[in-house]
């Protein structure tokens, strides 16, 4: 039995398991991959006091950090199923059929990007197709770049990149933008901005090193169109990974779990943090943030519940 079980080994679950480890309650942390979304990451320059530095060295020095402390580190294993406290404990089932039990669980299982599953989208991940505005758009100044998906996101996207790259061409699978008027208002307000509504992405092109275009669809007319562009923003949506607490935790419409100011969840004894949950901008030092805090709430729990 754990006093803190962490689920998930990105940013938000190492954190987690640093900060209970830290006040000396038995901590344990699982996760399928050890470094989460920071293993598909190249450069990472936007975290605090570390001016560059590369996603798999990240997360191989998140990985040493944990390790530091006494964490009962379970690596790949996938969580099945989150079930609410029994007596005070709450357990988390396993694929395997294996069940752990802990006085608290801190849910850290993150996110994935939805991605367009089209030629070369996989091949120039990194090479110029990205996911992360706020992280990547520093690399595409003065270069033309595309933003695909016309929601909220994608708007906000272009609306950034405006100020850095070239050119910002905005790609629209329906016939209208999705995002909210004023986003639309200011984005329709920026000189080196062009919306192609009913546009759908079939192809990223490249030159075997780097993106160089891509090709779209007109859906009214059928036609093939081409693009040159140095840089690919796929702004589609972020699944988060929570559908193993489904049932158990309140979610929102997207899926998020809904959350506090401290981490709790709608359950007691499960705090969660990180891109899995309601916290608005997903970023390393975000999830981070939120591990630390979660791991906080999960300990002050402990404190004023009566140990089983
Ligand atoms: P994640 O990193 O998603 O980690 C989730 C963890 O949970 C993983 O260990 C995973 O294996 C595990 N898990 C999931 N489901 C289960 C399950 N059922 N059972 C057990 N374990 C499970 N942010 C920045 O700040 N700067 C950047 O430069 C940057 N670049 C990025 C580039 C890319 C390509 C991507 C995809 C994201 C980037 N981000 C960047 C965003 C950043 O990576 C995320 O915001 C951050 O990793 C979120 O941390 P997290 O711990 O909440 O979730």
């Amino acid at each position: 039995t754990f006093d803190v079980l962490v689920v998930g080994g990105g940013p938000a679950g190492a954190t987690t398991a640093m900060y209970a480890a830290r006040k000396g309650i038995r901590t344990g942390l699982v996760a399928e991959r050890i470094g989460g979304q920071v293993l598909d990451t190249a450069g990472i320059e936007n975290f605090p006091s570390v001016p560059h530095t590369e996603g798999t060295q990240f997360a191989a020095a998140l990985e040493r950090h944990v390790r530091e402390y006494e964490v009962d580190v379970m690596p790949r294993q996938r969580a099945a199923k989150l079930h609410a406290a029994v007596d005070g404990l709450v357990e988390v089932e396993f694929e395997t059929g294996a069940v752990l039990r802990s006085r608290t669980v801190v849910v850290a299982s993150g996110a994935r990007w939805r991605t367009m599953d089209v030629p070369g989208e996989q091949e120039y991940r990194n090479k110029g197709v990205t996911f992360c505005p706020h992280c990547d758009g520093p690399l595409f100044k003065g270069k033309p770049v595309a933003v695909i998906g016309g929601g909220n996101s994608g708007v906000e996207a272009a609306i950034d990149l405006a100020g850095l790259a070239s050119h910002v061409t905005l790609l629209e699978f329906g016939d209208a933008l999705r995002a909210d008027e004023v986003l639309q208002r200011k984005l329709n307000s920026l000189p080196n901005v062009t919306v192609v509504t009913g546009a759908q992405t079939t192809e990223v092109t490249g030159d075997g090193r780097r993106v160089t275009g891509l090709t779209y669809r007109d859906r009214p007319s059928g036609d093939s169109r081409n693009l040159a562009v140095e840089g690919v923003f796929v702004q589609i949506g972020l699944l988060p990974n929570t559908d193993w607490v489904n049932g158990a935790l309140e979610l929102n419409d997207r899926g998020e779990i809904v959350i506090d100011a401290r981490g709790a969840t709608s359950a007691p004894g499960v705090f969660a943090a990180g891109d899995c949950t309601t916290t608005p901008h997903k970023q390393i030092v975000a999830a981070a943030g939120d591990g630390a805090k979660a791991a906080l709430s999960a300990f002050d729990h402990l404190i004023r519940t009566t140990a089983p």
